[in-house]
């Protein structure tokens, strides 16, 4: 028996590794990542670890014991370049024969097309070898840049900025996060941005970076603007690994497709994570790509459950988090097609929160420094209930005095 291959070291290649063992799986696994280092968690590169406030050890997932203990086989610094049915060849040509497929290759970072983008002082920040050289080069600089106002831009303007340094954020769309937050949310991280010092531009997009002797000097803007920089950072999204999708014929739309029991479209390989899109959880409606931690696990356990012939479908409610200053965001449930909104709480205050309804129903929340609100609709969204809109708008009521039990 030559096992399972898992490919991708990761948040969700880990679970799955993991999951197998919990379940009793006996057979052997093996466990394929590109980088070289010993699986990590990314969470914190774009925030303590960044920052210097967190290192290398506690980053790692697990103990290198743990992979022994559970005879998981841990290959690292291999990178898979081609997949045939049963056969894995990694680019140094070593052979990784398997019975047993699951893909966990998760995504890499979008690049800049702009002229300027490939000189010295431009960041990305997907890896950890990422995180190393833009911290490394962070203590130094004076004028920072970042493109793109998502949750990892922001986070590291944040971490920037605490650093004294000069922040400016530009953003093409005409507010900060808008794949994930509603309108009342990115106006908040506007103002939370600037009151912190931070230059914020938003609607404008980035024509140039210009440079000096090879290092980037300064970003020119659609605006006809010229904001100076010695450190760039990217964040401008991801791009889904899915060549190797591809190579085995699997049907891929901006990420591999996988069901509710992370099947691709040839039912013996699942993939799990970043690199997948999937149904809506709650929906069904529709596929979304769910960039998160608790999407990595959760798709993982199922693909687990999966190869070992149990069907366990996938439904949880997404939740996310995102920490900037002293900001903590929490968010539970897709906000998308909200056809109305609750605020509760005070946004100057910097304590607050959103509720979203669709058709009367509670969808989602995102909340700022309000983890009751949080944790409340979460569990509403998991186990049923209500709270209605016309109720939610009293501040004074603790949110789980209005939950009112499923129907
Ligand atoms: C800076 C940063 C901050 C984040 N902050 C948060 C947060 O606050 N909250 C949250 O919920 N989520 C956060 N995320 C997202 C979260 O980390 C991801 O959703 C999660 O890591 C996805 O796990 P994954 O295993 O699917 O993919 P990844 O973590 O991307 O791992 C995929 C692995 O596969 C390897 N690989 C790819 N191709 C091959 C190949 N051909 N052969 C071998 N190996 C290969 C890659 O090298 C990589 O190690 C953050 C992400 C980043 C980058």
């Amino acid at each position: 028996m030559s096992g399972t291959l898992i490919v991708g070291a990761s948040q969700s290649g880990i679970q799955m590794a993991a999951s197998l063992r919990e379940a009793g799986d006996e057979e052997p696994i093996t466990l394929v990542g590109a980088e070289p280092h010993p699986p990590y968690q990314r969470p914190p590169l774009s925030k303590a670890f960044l920052a210097g406030k967190a290192d290398l050890a506690s980053l790692a997932f697990r103990t290198e014991a743990f992979y022994a203990e559970q005879k998981i086989d841990l290959v690292l610094g291999e990178q898979v370049v081609r997949l045939a049915p049963g056969l894995a060849t990694t680019h140094s040509g070593r052979s990784l024969p398997f019975d047993r497929l699951a893909l966990t290759v998760g995504a890499r970072p979008r690049r800049l097309g702009v002229p300027g983008a490939d000189l010295d002082g431009v960041h990305y920040l997907r890896d950890l070898d990422d995180a190393l050289r833009l911290r490394g080069r962070l203590g130094a600089a004076r004028h920072v840049v970042v493109v793109g106002g998502g949750f990892i831009g922001l986070e590291a303007a944040a971490v920037a900025r605490s650093a004294g340094k000069s922040v400016t954020v530009v953003e093409a769309a005409d507010r900060l996060i808008p794949r994930s937050v509603a309108p009342v949310v990115s106006e908040f991280y506007r103002r939370a941005h600037q009151r912190r010092g931070s230059d914020v531009r938003l609607g404008v997009g980035v024509t140039a970076l210009t440079g000096e002797h090879g290092q980037v000097r300064a970003v020119e803007l659609s605006d006809g603007t010229r904001v100076p920089a010695d450190l760039v950072l990217a964040g401008v999204g991801i791009v889904p690994r899915t060549e190797l999708a591809e190579q085995l014929g699997l049907h891929c739309a901006g990420g591999i497709v996988v069901d509710e029991f992370a099947r691709t479209s040839e039912p013996d390989v699942v993939a799990a994570g970043d690199c997948t899109v999937a149904p809506h959880p709650r929906t069904r409606d529709g596929l979304v790509r769910l960039e998160s931690v608790q999407n990595a696990i959760g798709q993982a356990k199922v693909a687990a459950a999966t190869l070992l012939g149990r069907r366990e479908p996938y439904s949880a409610v997404p939740w996310f988090w995102s920490d900037q200053y002293d900001l903590k965001l929490q968010i539970a449930g897709l906000s998308g097609g909200h056809d109305e909104h609750v605020l509760r709480g005070d946004p100057e205050a910097e304590k607050f929160s959103v509720l979203y309804y669709r058709g009367g129903s509670l969808i989602a929340v995102d909340a700022v420094n309000s983890t009751a609100d949080y944790l409340t609709v979460r569990k509403v969204l998991d186990r049923g209930g209500e709270i209605s809109p016309e109720q939610a708008r009293d501040n004074e009521v603790p949110l789980k005095r209005l939950v009112s039990p499923p129907a």
